[in-house]
């Protein structure tokens, strides 16, 4: 879909954020589609891109959502996701958080640890409450991703083994205030390669057999997280078919719900970051491009030296030569890229930033007191803000109370 980048921008300022709510729902069918036949649930990783917009967009096409907060789950609930479509998932979760995802009635909260396993007994056990879960198995496989972003590895902070696994299994079984209704594997995000989910998906479905011969254990849901890829480059991806086809070879005469989380996925290409250049200059060699857009906006660059696809949003003059487009703030590792080819460019021109409505606007902070971008939907031909710009007076209201 073309956009008209210029008028956007004029409309609603720089740096800002632009969806493309069709390309969003046409990521969401493909991968339901996906898994057509099969009993499935596309559970929306909100991580990913949490305006409420956008959650509700998915959640009115079907979609559930994976949260990694409580704040997440209040933000899926708001926007419409039914709780039997909630998961909680995360590898910290505070005694009120349980509490609430409990009390929500949510579909199961995502256990990482026997510690865990304890704390969410306990508090169901105080709330007369039983709590459905499902366990986070690390399946010990390397994803072949960046390390910042892979989390299937023993040493990666997230899961438990195997054998912790099936411990947890048949102390959740017996107990009264636990009831096992899943399980979960999620092995790192920006997956390219298909032999890594087969393998952990074979290793957790072996075990999702044994559960089942040894103690009886019936799991519904076969959760197996998301980090399909996206293509910022030239990556060669995955195809949604294949991933799903790679999971299901793998559960053949299982009766189970296969869910799955992305978040990349659903909206990383939908998204730009539309940003004005301030100045051009030289330091020695070096050729740098100043924009108003910053780490602040978006910090992939600087965080995962992530790649981000950048183009002018006018045709231009003149040959390209390398420059590293750099951002206000305070700090050299504030680049949007580096040695990046550009045209000469000129005071307000606007650079549009690919790939940019995953991890974009949600990393984004309010370091050297920067409001946040506000964001726009395109959706059918029409744009329509779906987040204010912040104000300075946003920034300062939780302090300037305090000054008397
Ligand atoms: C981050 C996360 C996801 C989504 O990862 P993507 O790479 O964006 O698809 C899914 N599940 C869990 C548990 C996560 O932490």
């Amino acid at each position: 879909m073309s956009m008209d980048f210029n008028a956007l921008a004029e409309t609603y300022g720089t740096p800002l954020y632009v969806y493309d709510f069709d390309a969003m729902r046409a990521q969401y069918e493909t991968l339901k589609e996906a898994f057509r036949g099969r009993k499935s649930l596309i559970s929306y990783a909100v991580k990913a891109n949490s305006n409420l917009s956008v959650v509700k967009q998915f959640a009115d096409l079907g979609a559930g959502a994976d949260c990694v907060s409580i704040g997440e789950v209040r933000r899926a609930m708001m926007a419409g996701v039914p709780k039997y479509k909630v998961i909680f998932s995360g590898v910290g979760k505070r005694d009120d958080e349980i509490r609430e995802a409990i009390e929500r009635d949510i579909l199961y909260i995502n256990l990482e640890s026997e510690a865990e396993l304890g704390r969410v007994e306990m508090i169901a056990q105080e709330l007369g409450q039983v709590a459905r879960i499902s366990i986070r198995v690390n399946p010990n496989i390397d994803p072949k991703t960046h390390p910042y972003i892979s989390t299937g590895l023993h040493d990666n902070k997230f899961g438990v083994e195997i054998d912790a696994a099936k411990r947890m299994y048949i102390r959740a079984n017996a107990s009264e205030w636990l009831e096992p209704v899943g399980i979960h594997f999620h092995i790192g995000s920006q997956l390219t390669e298909l032999d890594p989910i087969r393998e952990a998906s074979e290793i957790v479905a072996d075990l999702v057999r044994s559960l089942k011969a040894a103690i009886g254990i019936e799991l519904k849901f076969f959760d197996i997280g998301g980090g399909l890829g996206i293509r910022y480059k030239d990556e060669t991806t995955i195809t949604p078919y294949d991933y799903a086809q790679a999971v299901l070879s793998t559960l053949t005469g299982m009766d189970i719900t296969v869910v799955c989380e992305p978040g990349r996925f659903m909206t990383a290409n939908a998204g730009y970051f539309l940003t004005r250049v301030l100045y051009e200059k030289q330091n020695g060699a070096k050729r740098f491009v100043v924009v108003d857009g910053a780490m602040n906006d978006l910090i992939r660059p600087s965080l995962y030296s992530a790649y981000h696809r950048i183009a002018p949003a006018t045709a231009h003059e003149g040959d390209e030569t390398p420059a590293d487009i750099v951002g206000p703030v305070c700090e050299s590792g504030d680049f949007l890229a580096k040695e990046y080819p550009l045209p000469p460019m000129a005071h307000n021109d606007l650079l549009v930033v690919h790939s940019a409505g995953a991890y974009g606007f949600g990393m984004g902070s309010n370091y050297n007191t920067r409001g946040r971008a506000a964001e726009v939907a395109v959706e059918a031909g029409a744009d329509r803000l779906i987040r204010d710009r912040e104000s300075f007076e946003d920034l300062v209201a939780p302090e300037l109370k305090y000054l008397g």
